[in-house]
């Protein structure tokens, strides 16, 4: 285990903290091979992404998302949960982390032993699809198969309503419950993570600022410095699953 300053620091600011909140970015999913969509060379600056006003205007952009989706379905399918999400795991199961919340939409958290209620998902997941209109829930397995058959946008079946991942595109709406719930977490808390965000995406990255505004210990785990390194008290620019599984005393 590697007993550096830096991890020394970061054990013990984790182990004085009363309430911990840990927010995590696609850093932390990268480890585990899925690719972060906005960084440089990533997917986003290779096709552009589709905006949730074309989604809801046009038959062909619905298709193109739904072709997308299924293509990822192979990445999706292989990415286990790593150290890094098995340290935050260990943090919520201690009692020392009351949530983690997420800009990812890949449910890793989840698989790697969090409880669904204590993960705020702030763009959405992506494992399951709903209706836009009644929030019917549709499984991705079921959609792919009707898709297949004659690769039309899915329907759905109570109310014709367009049926769309569970995830936040470009355009669409925060989400407003789990925003509500970040909030009040980041409010709680004496002890701000943050584990594999660039911090660039607004509102999301107003988490951070808010708890240090609040009082909280602001340490930042990420591999490339980020705007809000000047204001917080420790920043490692490392790779997370070493850093938070070292500190935590995870494999
Ligand atoms: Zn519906």
């Amino acid at each position: 285990m590697p007993s550096d300053r830096e991890i020394t620091e970061l054990a013990r600011l984790i182990e004085r903290a009363r309430q911990a909140v840990v927010f995590t970015g696609a850093g932390i999913s990268t480890e585990s091979g899925i690719p972060d969509f906005r960084s440089p060379g990533g997917i986003w600056t290779k096709m552009a992404p589709i905006d949730f006003s074309d989604f809801l205007a046009s038959e062909e952009a619905r298709r193109e998302t739904w072709r997308r989706r299924f293509a990822a379905e192979d990445m999706w399918r292989s990415a286990q949960p790593n150290r890094g999400h098995r340290a935050v795991a260990e943090l919520v199961n201690r009692g020392t982390a009351g949530a983690v919340i997420t800009q990812n939409i890949d449910g890793l958290h989840q698989a790697s032993g969090v409880p669904a209620e204590q993960v705020i998902e702030l763009h959405g997941n992506s494992t399951y699809a709903h209706c836009l209109d009644c929030a019917r829930r549709y499984e991705i397995v079921e959609v792919r198969a009707a898709f297949e058959k004659h690769e039309a946008p899915p329907v759905c079946d109570s109310c014709g309503g367009w049926v769309k991942t569970a995830t936040i595109s470009f355009g669409q709406a925060m989400p407003v419950e789990p925003m509500r719930r970040a909030e009040v977490e980041t409010l709680a808390a004496d002890l701000f993570i943050v584990a594999g965000s660039s911090l660039v995406v607004y509102p999301a990255a107003g988490f951070p600022e808010l708890a240090k505004r609040n009082g909280a210990i602001l340490v930042i785990v990420n591999r490339e410095p980020t705007g809000l390194d000047p204001i917080a008290d420790l920043v490692l620019n490392r790779s997370i699953g070493e850093t938070l599984g070292a500190a935590v005393g995870v494999d």
